[in-house]
């Protein structure tokens, strides 16, 4: 069947895009997906027919009913994160919350948060052991590092997508269109952080385990053949809530909040902490920091 995705890389009208997207093959699409606009030219009542039909097509496709939602920024809030390295032991619990939180595949694996076990000392992250297994963490002489998507303030992921399905929010939230991406991955290589994940087959997650409140831009169940990755759980946070990796940790390494805010914990971590971004010799701005306590 033809489909939005498999006409742009068929016609090669997303200049080059075809030569990486090749090898994703077409997906059914529905007649209303392949004329859908794109998201920033929709109107309320499209919204309200959309997210009806992803709800059926949930329902068909999991046997799960779901909800889909489209929390927008909150006005004068500029969303960030600390995490502090002091306190993080490496026990991943972050990482397991985040998957059922945001209805990641389980298999394959998709993971947003990917933990690194690094060298005391060091800070270069092509060391860092992303498989670590010991028998009981923390282990001495290592600390854990744990890399998500950044949120950058000048993402080259952004720049790097040839029809603009991802763009940057006003409370400085990366999101995709699931909908309106082509699959390319230009995206995941403009990433220096590996933060983005491709699905190559559909989403395979059990019925009992899907969270049902999703929303459009962050946790809907993704599509064969798009990318996805952390969202700051906007579902949760737009709606006053902390994101579910934060909730999850049992150290109080995580920190989220409003910067713009100056009583808020992470501006008051921001002033009176050193704080460290990664990468920063690429200019990226990220909206995560980390610290020591
Ligand atoms: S971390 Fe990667 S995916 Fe996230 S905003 Fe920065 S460049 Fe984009
Ligand atoms: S979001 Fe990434 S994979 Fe999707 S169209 Fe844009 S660059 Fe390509």
């Amino acid at each position: 069947m033809f489909s939005r995705r498999s006409f742009i890389q068929g016609a090669g009208a997303a200049a080059g895009a075809a030569v990486l997207a090749g090898s994703k093959p077409a997906e059914a699409f529905t007649f209303a997906e392949f004329f859908q606009k794109h998201y920033k030219e929709l109107t309320p009542k499209d919204k309200e027919a959309i997210f009806k039909r992803i709800e059926h097509e949930t329902k068909a496709a999991y046997g799960v009913d779901v909800t889909i939602t489209d929390p927008p920024p909150i006005p004068e809030v500029e969303f960030a994160y600390f995490l502090s390295l002091t306190r993080c032991n490496g026990n991943r619990k972050c990482v397991e919350a985040c998957v059922k939180e945001n209805n990641q595949s389980r298999d394959p694996a998709i993971q947003y948060i990917t933990v690194l076990e690094m060298e005391a000392g060091s800070f270069d992250l092509v060391e860092g052991d992303r498989y670590y297994n010991p028998p009981e963490v923390p282990r001495k002489d290592k600390f854990y590092l744990p890399v998500q998507c950044q949120h950058c303030r000048n993402p080259p992921c952004v720049r790097a997508c040839p029809v603009e399905a991802t763009w940057k929010e006003a409370d400085g939230i990366v999101v995709v269109d699931y909908n309106w991406c082509i699959g390319c991955r230009y995206c995941m290589a403009a990433c220096p952080y590996e933060a983005r994940h491709f699905n190559f087959t559909k989403p395979s997650i059990p019925a009992d385990q899907i969270n049902p409140n999703q929303s459009y831009l962050s946790n809907r169940i993704r599509m064969k053949g798009v990318v996805e990755k952390c969202t700051f759980c906007l579902h949760r946070t737009r709606n006053g809530k902390y994101p579910a990796c934060l909730e999850a940790c049992p150290t109080g390494a995580r920190k989220f909040g409003n910067l713009r805010d100056p009583n808020s914990e992470v501006s008051q971590i921001l002033k009176h902490k050193r704080v460290y971004v990664l990468k920063e010799e690429l200019n990226t701005r990220p909206q995560f920091y980390y610290f020591f306590d």
